[in-house]
């Protein structure tokens, strides 16, 4: 089915209203998520709301929490997210980081123990679009690992994601490369395993090691595993990702000891820069211009339109789904409403959210 933005925020803000009591909260959450839907991630859009709920429920996300910082030492800040929605928690983070470049012309932002905190590049955006470039490098804890290592055949860590934006220029968007450091984030394999369909090639292992595209070895036993993206590089990416978010943030790297209190948290180590820094902005700016013509100007490969910037596809979903709507699947319909309800969220209630 294909609901409006408005629609789908409100029934999403309301059911995280209504079970937390935090509306603040409950607004911010959903607008994230609402986003990554229309960024075409519906691996961490509103389908994940109902994990969340189920985390409040079970004490693991602590709904009202804010973001607190540790230690301040000249430009570097460290920050507990006090397992607090992610999407509340990291934003006051950033902000704090942001206040931080303006002041010195980088910020180093470690942050630890948030509860998910969902799509990087609403982070990185954040940064970009008050002018500085921002990188971001993330660690996943949740009670079981998915990702194998390299040449491994149990999974040892999660999907790590990785993120640099960079701003917008006068010619040109915002540079924004996003991403999980596996082939693809298990949450599209939890997409797929919905919708009953394969995941791309090269994404998954099964409990043997062998290659496979069923996402259901992420789901039943025996599990498989999700594979780094890029072979061994994208391993040595991902444990980048544990070490100077997880383990420089006092959060700690992926260890089975340390993962059991909570489904989903993040560290985050996140540096900002100010382009501008030696006063040579406009030259940078004028730089990426040119670079991105150069490297645009390839005449695309068969069966492609064009060249694509990072952050482009994005961009093209977002057009397309404000005007025509977000796709849902079933599975993810029926688990949206059955959190509802579970908030005590009426029948006529939900009519109303979703008919209006
Ligand atoms: P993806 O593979 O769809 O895209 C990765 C990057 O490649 C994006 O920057 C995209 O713009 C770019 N890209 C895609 N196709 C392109 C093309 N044809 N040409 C040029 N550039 C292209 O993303 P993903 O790895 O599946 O990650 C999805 C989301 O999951 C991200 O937002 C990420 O932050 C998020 N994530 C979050 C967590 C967490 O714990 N919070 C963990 C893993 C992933």
């Amino acid at each position: 089915m294909l609901i409006s933005v408005e629609r789908l925020t409100e029934l999403v803000e309301t059911t995280l209203r209504q079970g937390t009591g935090n509306a603040d909260g409950a607004a911010k959450v959903a607008r994230h998520l609402v986003e990554a839907n229309l960024m075409g991630h519906d691996s961490h859009g509103v389908g994940v709301s109902p994990l969340y709920m189920e985390s409040v429920k079970a004490g693991e996300l602590h709904p009202d929490a804010n973001a607190e910082v540790v230690q301040e030492k000249g430009p570097f800040l460290q920050v507990d997210g006090n397992q607090g929605f992610g999407q509340v928690v990291a934003r006051q983070a950033m902000e704090m980081a942001i206040e931080k470049a303006k002041q010195s012309h980088i910020a180093v932002l470690s942050l630890r123990n948030c509860f998910h905190i969902g799509r990087i590049g609403a982070w990185g955006t954040m940064a970009a679009e008050a002018g500085f470039i921002s990188i971001h490098y993330v660690n996943v804890l949740s009670p079981n690992s998915l990702v194998a290592p390299f040449g491994g055949r149990e999974p040892r860590f999660t999907t790590n994601p990785y993120c640099t934006a960079i701003p917008a220029t006068d010619r040109h968007p915002m540079f924004l490369l996003d991403m999980a450091t596996s082939t693809i984030a298990q949450g599209k394999t939890r997409v797929a395993y919905n919708k009953g369909v394969e995941v791309p090639e090269n994404s998954l292992i099964d409990h043997e090691g062998n290659p496979t595209n069923d996402p259901a070895v992420m789901f039943e036993e025996p599990k498989g595993a999700l594979r780094t993206m890029g072979q061994h590089k994208g391993f040595g990416m991902a444990l980048i990702c544990d070490i100077l978010g997880g383990s420089l943030s006092g959060g700690g790297a992926y260890l089975p000891d340390r993962v059991v209190e909570s489904r989903v948290v993040n560290n985050m180590l996140a540096i900002l820069i100010d382009p501008n820094v030696f006063g040579g902005a406009d030259e940078f700016f004028g730089d990426i211009d040119n670079y991105t013509d150069w490297v645009k100007s390839s005449p695309p490969a068969p069966g492609v339109d064009a060249v694509m910037f990072p952050g482009e596809p994005e961009r093209k979903s977002r057009a397309d789904r404000e005007a025509n709507g977000i796709p849902v699947d079933d599975n993810t319909w029926e688990q949206l409403l059955a959190s509802a309800r579970d908030v005590g969220i009426t029948e006529d209630e939900i009519e109303r959210i979703i008919s209006a």
